[in-house]
């Protein structure tokens, strides 16, 4: 008889989401089947949303639409090829120099996911016998770059949250003559909280590690007309690579990286989710280049995205609420039980705001929250309906 374990077995095995369902607080996949920014339908239901990355309600802007659609008509729908071969538009090229410009380094390059931009640069850098140097807490898909990294002999040394202490502890258990590149998102992305970016470049300098920020949710929200955290603490000078997403405040969907000539060019010609798969479409790249001149020709929608989420914040943390801690535009509302996690999230739902539930593996046991950020584009009603629902509820379920 063939003992051998089938390889769907834990497929037919899993039924965690069923269950969840079951008990009708399923709180993922949901369609929507109109958006107007803040405001969203499912199922011709109208809700808050209080929960996307869309931080400056650039998806919604008739400018940012139309520079969409004016790229569809010149270029068509698709570049059908990799930036490598046949699929790089001027478009493309139009948008690294002006990104390269904005991030003040000395070149960019597009990817077409932000997710393909950490899988494009960590494992093409860090190569056999260097260290990639990482927080505990740094986003998924620089976990899976790291993992490919360590696939191809790379050694990876991980540090507490956004501890300097031990990651000077870690960087002196790295031979000293070894490359090393200290990864930190800028903003972290369940919390909101900001790197310790000071402390982090004095010790790049004193154990010779390189940096790559990980800004997407750094950037549009904090320094210099949404320049990111380099920018925030006068230090884009001192971190070497900056990357990021457009699926966030440029209100689109890729990736960038930003760095200097010699390194950028490397990257290029040498990383697989770069030259592997096909280019952003000019409708995505155009979008960005419209976002991009708007961030920067009106910075009041920056201080209106920071007035409406701290506004909430106080809301929240006057109602007794524990929060994670931030000044960004994400809030993170620690509630500390998957069950009830779950429960919350649908009773919001039911009353109107959309927000996300971060349960394992998202987060650690007892860290189980429901993740807020806000636009520049909500209302002051917005946010007041976040903040009553949010204190009806959580006095129902006994979280204050
Ligand atoms: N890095 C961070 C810190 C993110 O939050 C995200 C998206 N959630 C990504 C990378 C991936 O970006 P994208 O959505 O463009 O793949």
């Amino acid at each position: 008889m063939n003992t051998s374990k089938d390889l769907f077995r834990k497929c037919y095995d899993f039924t965690l989401a069923d269950d969840v369902k079951a008990q009708g607080v399923y709180p993922f996949f949901h369609p929507i089947d109109e958006t107007e920014g803040p405001v969203v339908s499912f199922g011709g239901r109208k809700l808050i949303m209080a929960g996307s990355n869309n931080y400056l309600g650039l998806t919604s802007d008739e400018r940012v639409k139309q520079a969409s659609i004016n790229a569809i008509k010149k270029y068509g729908t698709s570049c059908s090829g990799s930036r490598y071969m046949t699929g790089t538009v001027n478009l493309h090229i139009e948008l690294e120099e002006k990104l390269a410009d904005f991030f003040e380094k000395e070149r960019c390059l597009l990817f077409s996911t932000g997710y393909q931009t950490g899988q494009g640069v960590i494992p093409t850098l860090v190569q056999r016998g260097e260290y990639v140097v990482s927080d505990r807490d740094n986003h998924a898909s620089l976990v899976a770059a790291t993992i490919m990294a360590v696939g191809q002999s790379a050694k990876l040394v991980r540090y507490h949250h956004n501890n300097m202490d031990d990651l000077e502890r870690v960087l002196n258990t790295i031979p000293g003559d070894a490359g090393k590149l200290i990864v930190s998102d800028g903003v972290f992305s369940v919390s909101g909280e900001i790197v310790d970016l000071p402390r982090l470049v004095e010790l790049a300098k004193k154990y010779n590690a390189r940096i790559l920020i990980d800004d997407a949710h750094g950037v549009g929200v904090i320094g210099r007309d949404g320049r990111g955290t380099p920018s925030e603490f006068g230090l884009v000078d001192e971190v070497d690579m900056v990357m990021g997403t457009f699926s966030k405040t440029f209100g689109s969907l890729g990736g960038y990286v930003a760095g200097e000539r010699a390194v950028i060019n490397y990257i290029k010609h040498n990383a697989s989710s770069l030259i592997f798969s096909a280019s952003p479409t000019p409708a995505s790249v155009a979008a960005v280049l419209a976002s991009l001149e708007i961030m920067k020709a009106e910075p009041e929608l920056m201080e209106r995205l920071i007035s409406n989420t701290d506004y909430v914040r106080q809301g929240l943390k006057n109602a007794g609420f524990r929060l994670m801690p931030s000044r960004t535009a994400i809030v993170s509302v620690i509630i500390g039980d998957q069950m009830k996690t779950l429960t919350f999230w649908k009773k919001l739902f039911d009353a109107g705001v959309y927000v996300n539930a971060f349960i394992r593996p998202g987060v650690m046991p007892g860290m189980e929250a429901l993740r807020t950020s806000f636009m520049a584009t909500h209302e002051k009603e917005h946010l007041d309906k976040v903040i009553t629902e949010f204190c009806t509820i959580g006095k129902e379920l006994q979280i204050i």
